[in-house]
């Protein structure tokens, strides 16, 4: 045993109202009960964010955010800063998701820097990194993960890695329906370990590193149970209730 605790992450994207966020958030918080042996996070959009404080409040369920802005404050129109996120109990901040990255232009130097501003706010930055399918034919896995990772920890230290998650999510698997194997994703875990393993041993050993993409109440188990993956983080999956209960089973 690791003795890493396992963590399961919904990311929940732009989907949902207030209504339907009501019934997912209290379904799940009553499917949980007051304990669980992993951690369990949803991440709803920001609007959602006070309601999933209200519901969960208490119970076994942390929340937290997608994203967040650089700056703490200031004329950022349309911007979320860290110290909001806080402010309403968040403990998690997705950061470096690949949908931000292709879609929003978010780059390697910035993803590090609301790493650093998600720490600065007390929040625990869940750090996205994986490769796209043309970078996986092409054997370049490898080489992206360590550049991703490699920017982050210029900038803020290994140490930080001590308050901070890491999500391998191969691009390609995410949303598609297509899952990495447990031997694929295990063999990408393996290589982040070892090179934050490099630096820091023991930060390495402690440092929770969960996969994305395509996870399903079917094949959570099988991934879960590779030594270096330590939970996930659920796109679609965390959307219906009754599928993402079985994914936390899953990882219990
Ligand atoms: C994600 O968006 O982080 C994700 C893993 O999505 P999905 O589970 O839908 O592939």
């Amino acid at each position: 045993m690791s003795g890493r605790r396992p963590l399961v992450a919904g990311n929940w994207k732009m989907h949902g109202n207030r209504a339907s966020s009501s019934a997912l958030l209290s379904t799940l918080r009553s499917g949980v009960g007051a304990k669980a042996q992993a951690e369990i996070a949803v991440c709803p959009p920001y609007l959602y964010i006070p309601l999933a404080a209200e519901t969960l409040k208490g119970s076994a369920i942390v929340w937290g955010g997608q994203n967040l802005d650089v700056h703490s404050s200031g004329a950022y129109t349309g911007e979320i800063a860290g110290a909001m996120l806080r402010d309403h109990g968040c403990t998690y901040v997705i950061v470096g998701h690949s949908e931000r990255r292709a879609l929003y232009g978010e780059n390697d130097v910035l993803v590090a820097e609301k790493y650093a501003a998600a720490q600065a706010a007390g929040l625990i930055p869940i750090l996205c990194v994986g490769e796209t399918l043309t970078e996986r034919e092409s054997s370049q896995t490898e080489n992206v993960v360590a550049r991703q990772l490699d920017t982050v920890i210029e900038k803020n230290g290994i140490a930080s890695f001590t308050k901070a998650v890491v999500a391998y999510e191969p691009v390609w698997a995410i949303g598609t329906g297509k899952t990495a194997t447990p031997e694929q994703a295990q063999a990408v875990h393996a290589f982040i370990r070892a090179k934050l393993g490099k630096l820091d041993r023991n930060i390495s050993g402690g440092v929770r590193i969960l996969y994305g993409g395509s996870v399903k109440g079917s094949n959570a188990k099988e991934l879960f149970s590779q030594p270096d993956i330590d939970g996930g983080l659920i796109g679609g999956a965390s959307l219906q209730a009754e599928e993402f209960l079985t994914i936390i089973r899953a990882a219990d």
